[in-house]
């Protein structure tokens, strides 16, 4: 048990399968905007983003590893983009059916807390690594909200996903920055509107 030591987790809850879940899904999210923001994205910058979510270092990808993460990226995208409950749970279901294995569970060699993982192994290429476990993240908090996990930014000018965490009112942006935009275009807009008539 020596990893709990070296680790040492401020809480019992740090160790939550919820709180796994969602760091999970906050790495998904954030990946799947960064890959699919340019055709060819760069691997150091998702390093970087790998780094960001804990993923521990160093860290090195080939072109050919974020080629892989980026298709995975670009079918993950349909599970936000699904707008509903339901096309979520088909979307996520036609991933889990072509893109993963069997469950099984991992501790690393007892460098981490015992965690499902979808993958076929704890080698296995980076993009697949990257399907399976956001595809199991997204599948409990779809699961455990019976709602969609994340959605689509509503800005036209923004392409980016979130995640629907937490109880609030429906999100429609990915960011503040994308809501003030948009607040203001619409303003901006209704007093155009009301200087013409
Ligand atoms: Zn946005």
């Amino acid at each position: 048990m020596r990893y709990i030591a070296l680790v040492s987790p401020p809480s019992n809850d740090d160790w939550s399968t919820r709180h796994s879940v969602r760091a999970t899904a906050r790495r998904t999210a954030a990946l799947v905007n960064a890959l699919t923001a340019r055709s060819r994205p760069d691997p150091g910058a998702i390093a970087g983003v790998l780094l960001d979510h804990g993923e521990p270092g160093p860290l090195e990808l080939t072109a050919d590893d974020v080629a892989g993460m980026r298709a995975a990226a670009v079918r993950l995208r349909e599970v936000f983009a699904a707008g509903h409950v339901d096309g979520a749970a088909r979307a996520l279901n036609e991933l889990l059916r072509e893109g993963t294995g069997p469950l099984r569970l991992s501790s690393h060699d007892g460098r981490s807390p015992w965690h499902p993982h979808l993958d076929s192994d704890d080698e296995a290429p980076w993009g697949e690594w990257f399907l399976a476990s956001s595809c199991m993240a997204l599948t409990v908090l779809l699961w455990d909200g019976q709602r969609p996990p994340g959605g689509l930014c509503s800005s036209p000018s923004c392409d980016s996903v979130f995640l629907t965490l937490g109880s609030g009112p429906e999100r429609r942006y990915c960011s503040r920055r994308c809501a003030t935009r948009e607040r203001v275009a619409a303003h901006r807009r209704a007093r155009a509107g009301s200087g013409s008539s």
